[in-house]
């Protein structure tokens, strides 16, 4: 039997629209299949997860630099890459319902839907294509690129001149892709147009082993980091027939996903590939002079390959919980602070005049340096379980008490501590409590809180 997650990836997709995260593409038409819109929660949510890869991936290291290449390029790309002989799946039609398979994911030879008959496989190929120019010919056709690796090979020597790096050098990208899948489905997890961050890492042949091991544990331990239950991931090496044309070998980034084990990200030891080929069909020389040993090396290439949209959708799955607190139940996202669309809530205890200006000058205030929210509709039970939902850490409660002592209540989401602190540090402590600070340290002149909720 499949092993699955446990979580309902219903409940994912309903908060997601409820709340603002992922809504259906073009929902008015009446949606464009496998394509989706990212709302107000979903894009902060996004930009948060790709932002924690640049930072891991390009800010935090000297060895690695970024690019944002085009989406459409020369169409002798595709040629040189293999995709145009080589990226296709096998697809099959049932005689009797018409639909569309992907062949090697059948069992039986029969169609899954209707158990019709199938037509014989006939290879299919993902690229979407497009004409550039005024004239539709077979000599304007572009592709929308199913991959961002290819603009960072096409530009390995502009990057290698310009920043006059040594090997072993990365460079990283994130961006639009587009793949006609033949089957989509399971929410975003395969979409037509999805977001990769993909990084390109080139080394001295014979160091592409260990470089391979070491972007193994650094990708795997990226998610454990921002949150990602341990339990709920593994590697999975690839089987020699599994391999793609250009990979020496390859590991998947799994995530226990309520369909089952299903990749996040692809680590490739692609080798010298993708160098060697577009030396072959551009004509320039894409090599490396080594100057310890003065020779021209073509380097070799271990590439970690992620999806934004499945990592998004990882992430909210393994945020996702249902607790039963003492008077009611509560639905809550634990995401990391670094995911977490919204970082602070200012909740003004009601809409009193009184409360309201203090209320508004702390908004003010503390906007600037995360993403903030003010809420003052409902009771305040009601905005802690709506922040609760969308996974807000923090939330920041003015009263009454606060127009005397010059103090607020600081509310933390998981462990639903709350402690009084001073305005004019608030900033510094929301901070710390953001980083990790536990919320039993208290900020100076702070004290415990047992107000407003147990
Ligand atoms: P799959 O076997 O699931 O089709 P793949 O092996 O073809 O994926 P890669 O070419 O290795 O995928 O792409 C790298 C990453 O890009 C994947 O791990 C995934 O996170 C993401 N990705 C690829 N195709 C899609 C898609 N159609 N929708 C969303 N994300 C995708």
């Amino acid at each position: 039997m499949t092993q699955t997650s446990g979580v309902d990836m219903d409940k994912i997709v309903s908060l997601s629209k409820r709340r603002g995260f992922i809504f259906q593409s073009s929902e008015i038409y009446g949606g464009l299949g496998s394509c989706c819109d990212y709302g107000p929660l979903g894009v902060e949510l996004k930009r948060n997860v790709k932002e924690a890869w640049w930072k891991a991936m390009v800010t935090d290291r000297d060895d690695v630099v970024g690019i944002d290449a085009g989406i459409l390029m020369h169409p002798q790309t595709w040629v040189a890459s293999g995709h145009v002989e080589e990226f296709a799946d096998p697809l099959v039609d049932c005689k009797s319902c018409k639909q569309r398979f992907r062949a090697d994911e059948l069992t039986e030879n029969r169609c899954p839907s209707c158990g019709g008959e199938l037509t014989d496989p006939r290879m299919f190929n993902l690229m979407f294509k497009t004409f550039m120019g005024p004239v539709e010919d077979e000599a304007a056709v572009v592709y929308l690129r199913p991959e961002t690796a290819q603009g960072i090979f096409v530009n390995f020597q502009n990057v290698m001149n310009t920043t006059r790096k040594k090997l072993p050098l990365g460079i990283a990208q994130i961006g639009k892709s587009f793949r006609n899948e033949i089957t989509t489905g399971n929410f975003i997890f395969r979409s037509r147009e999805f977001e990769q961050m993909e990084m390109e890492y080139f080394v001295k042949p014979g160091t592409d082993r260990d470089a391979f091991q070491y972007w193994l544990e650094e990708r795997f331990d990226w998610y454990v980091r921002l949150g990602i239950r341990k339990d709920n991931l593994r590697l999975r090496q690839h089987g020699q027939d599994e391999l793609s044309h250009y990979a020496l070998d390859c590991y998947d980034v799994e995530y226990l996903f309520p369909m089952g084990w299903s990749e996040l990200e692809g680590i490739a030891n692609r080798g010298d590939f993708d160098l060697v080929q577009h030396a072959k069909f551009s004509g320039r020389d894409l090599s490396y002079f080594d100057e310890e040993t003065q020779e021209h090396v073509t380097p070799y290439v271990i590439e970690p390959s992620a999806g934004v949209d499945r990592s998004v959708l990882a992430f909210l799955l393994d945020a996702y919980d249902e607790e039963q607190l003492e008077k009611e139940k509560r639905v809550v996202l634990h995401f990391h602070p670094a995911i977490a669309p919204i970082k602070v809530a200012i909740l003004p205890l009601s809409r009193n005049e009184q409360l309201v200006p203090l209320a508004r000058q702390v908004y003010a205030d503390i906007r600037g340096a995360f993403m903030t929210q003010y809420d003052d509709s409902q009771s305040i039970g009601r905005r802690y379980r709506r922040q609760d939902e969308t996974g807000t850490p923090l939330c920041v409660t003015i009263d009454f008490q606060s127009l005397e002592d010059n103090q607020v209540t600081i509310r933390e989401r998981d462990s639903l501590k709350q402690i009084r602190a001073p305005i004019n540090t608030l900033g510094a402590t929301l901070r710390a409590k953001l980083d990790g600070e536990p919320m039993d340290v208290l900020p100076e002149g702070g004290t415990y809180w047992l107000g407003f909720e147990g």
